[in-house]
């Protein structure tokens, strides 16, 4: 059973269910969130019932849940949520396509691929600026320099930026530049990573682990809620089988299996997934079809130069398609098309 305190619930509201809880012989879990407290409760969930929880000062909610994901499980909650990075839906009614380079590499590239990524129908602009790398010899990313560039490309475009933190030790940095924080694939399982995106106070971005069931994902995705966080938006983006066509199987069911289970967007990244430039329209296609909340996309004005993961981006020619894709598609799955933010920015 889970606690939610509402908002503005004293230490005192707080200390009194702890008491009242353990009192009763149970075991309560504190963890005091930027924006609200939860509590987890351990023990008899029958004499928990007979404790009149819900009619405590300071009780948002209480939640009893059989799922072991008990914040981002969709039992007990009606609606589906809606994700808002800096103003920017995703989820429920809308469709979100986010696009961007892999990585931050110059103003002039970042810049580039930002008018590109509008071009393509997109909302929100991705970019690493810290790039989790198979080999320590690659490109690592450009670090707070990356950051700076983002946020230049997005004062000139009005496109909030979604951006990969690697390490807990990073999270508050990131977070003073980023208007969505992304973990990714590698560090699903990261805990400390996951709860320090939890305290960050910006919604987060949570990828699948290229190795991880759906019901690690979400128990992933609790750890960032669990801190208070509930703005999450899941990504599949492709899982290791012994296909070797493929970078990764893009696992489309994952789609409607995981939002069966959860009230939290999920999207698709088809590009991560396909690993090739002439995937990545079928399968975007076939995520939007399918349901997914968004996609996200790898762009790139010169993949030939680029520094990492050029073979998948989509160039120029590729973007007007894209975006009749996701306008139409889109429409068809009874969505609506998220529109690129006008150049002034919403406040956070
Ligand atoms: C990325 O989106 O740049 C990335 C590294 O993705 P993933 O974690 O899915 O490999
Ligand atoms: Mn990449």
């Amino acid at each position: 059973m889970v606690i939610v305190m509402a908002p503005d619930a004293t230490a005192d509201n707080i200390d009194a269910l702890v008491e009242l809880v353990t009192s009763s012989g149970g075991e309560a879990y504190v963890t005091r969130g930027v924006s609200r407290t939860i509590i987890g409760l351990v023990g008899d969930v029958e004499r928990f019932q007979d404790l009149g929880l819900s009619a405590k000062p300071g009780v948002g909610d209480v939640l009893r849940i059989s799922a072991p994901y008990k914040l981002v499980s969709r039992e007990n909650h009606d609606s589906r949520t809606v994700v808002s990075v800096r103003g920017v839906p995703i989820g429920g009614e809308h469709m979100t396509v986010i696009a961007g380079p892999c990585a931050v590499e110059t103003p002039e590239q970042t810049l580039a691929a930002a008018h590109m990524a509008k071009a393509a129908g997109a909302a929100l602009l991705r970019g690493g600026a810290y790039k989790p790398r198979t080999s320590p010899y690659a490109f690592q990313g450009l670090g707070e320099q990356g950051l700076k560039i983002l946020s230049d490309v997005r004062a000139e475009t009005g496109m909030p930026i979604v951006t990969e933190v690697v390490d807990a030790a990073d999270v508050d940095l990131v977070a003073s530049y980023a208007d969505m924080l992304q973990i990714g694939t590698r560090n699903m399982q990261n805990f400390a990573l996951l709860q320090a995106a939890g305290d960050a106070g910006k919604p987060v971005l949570l990828k699948r682990g290229m190795s991880a069931t759906i019901e690690e994902w979400l128990m992933a995705a609790e750890y960032i809620a669990q801190r208070g966080n509930l703005d999450i938006v899941l990504c599949e983006r492709g899982i290791r089988t012994f296909e070797k066509a493929t970078r990764n199987t893009l696992d489309i069911s994952a789609v409607p299996v995981a939002q069966n289970l959860t009230h939290l967007p999920v999207i698709v990244d088809p590009s991560h997934s396909g690993g090739k430039r002439d995937l990545v329209l079928p399968l975007s296609r076939a995520a939007i079809a399918i349901g997914a909340d968004g996609i996200i996309v790898d762009v790139h004005p010169n993949p030939e130069t680029a520094l990492c993961d050029g073979p998948q981006a989509l160039v120029e020619e590729d973007l007007g398609v894209l975006r009749d894709v996701a306008g139409t598609l889109a429409t068809l799955s009874g969505r609506t098309l998220t529109p690129a933010p006008a150049r002034e920015l919403a406040d956070v």
